[in-house]
């Protein structure tokens, strides 16, 4: 069985998120169990989040089919599927992440905020916002804040990215510069034990990251058989997922 089928079926069996329900006018998730008409609307999204990552990802963290224009600004919002748990979402990519009108790479300093536990990165304020709540219950359990090794990638720190890859053979983990996900600045990768699996603070993450509108992209979950590389560090932050926002 397909890791996109058992992916369908466990996100399936998860999905619920207020936001979620309201968005795809679902009603009866409310229900004890799911009905079978939100069964269908749920694998529908997944399945055709599941085509873009088989289409489009052949680069880490970025989408060779993308292209760095500006999508409708804002938000993420039918373009993703996203299990209320935090195990996972689908994520679309490409424009499908954009906002305020800015290409990939090209985003404002003015527009962004340096994060409180590594001032040197910057992500969308909301996003760093979120990130420094996560960290205050995070460090509540471990005794520290969440380490952050990168966030915003500006489009140069793409190139870079890549040239830096490229020069220890691996030219695959960085994406195409202007298609990484980091462009959006919406998404993070997280150290201290969350960059490996089988961690208590992964572990972590996967448990309550979803409470504060942080997500692993289901291409990052291990063993992904279309997209060798796994990457347990790299969350995204999803604004219309985060319930703290009204
Ligand atoms: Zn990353």
């Amino acid at each position: 069985m397909s890791v996109e089928v058992l992916a369908a079926r466990q996100i399936a069996k998860k999905v619920g998120s207020q936001r979620f329900r309201r968005r795809v006018g679902c009603g009866c998730l409310v229900a004890v169990g799911l009905p079978l008409m939100c069964v269908g609307l749920v694998l529908i999204g997944i399945v055709g989040g599941a085509q873009m990552v088989l289409g489009g990802f052949d680069e880490a963290e970025g989408l060779a089919s993308a292209s760095p224009t500006a999508g409708a600004g804002g938000t993420i919002t039918a373009d993703v599927s996203y299990d209320p748990d935090g195990s996972t979402f689908v994520d679309r990519g490409g424009s499908a992440n954009a906002w305020g009108g800015y290409a990939n790479g090209v985003i404002p300093t003015s527009e962004l905020c340096a994060l409180s536990m590594a001032p040197s990165l910057r992500a969308r304020c909301d996003a760093a916002q979120a990130l420094d709540r996560m960290s205050a219950a995070y460090a509540a359990q471990f005794g520290e804040p969440i380490k952050v090794t990168d966030a915003y990638r500006d489009f140069a720190g793409q190139q870079s990215a890549k040239a830096s890859w490229c020069a220890r053979g691996k030219c695959n983990m960085a994406a195409t510069p202007g298609t990484s996900n980091h462009g959006w600045a919406l998404a993070f990768d997280l150290g201290e034990g969350i960059n490996s699996y089988d961690t208590a603070p992964y572990a972590w993450m996967k448990n309550h990251g979803s409470e504060f509108g942080f997500f692993h992209p289901t291409w990052a979950e291990p063993g992904h058989k279309d997209y060798a590389k796994s990457e347990p560090w790299h969350w995204q932050y999803l604004p219309d997922a985060d319930p703290s926002k009204p």
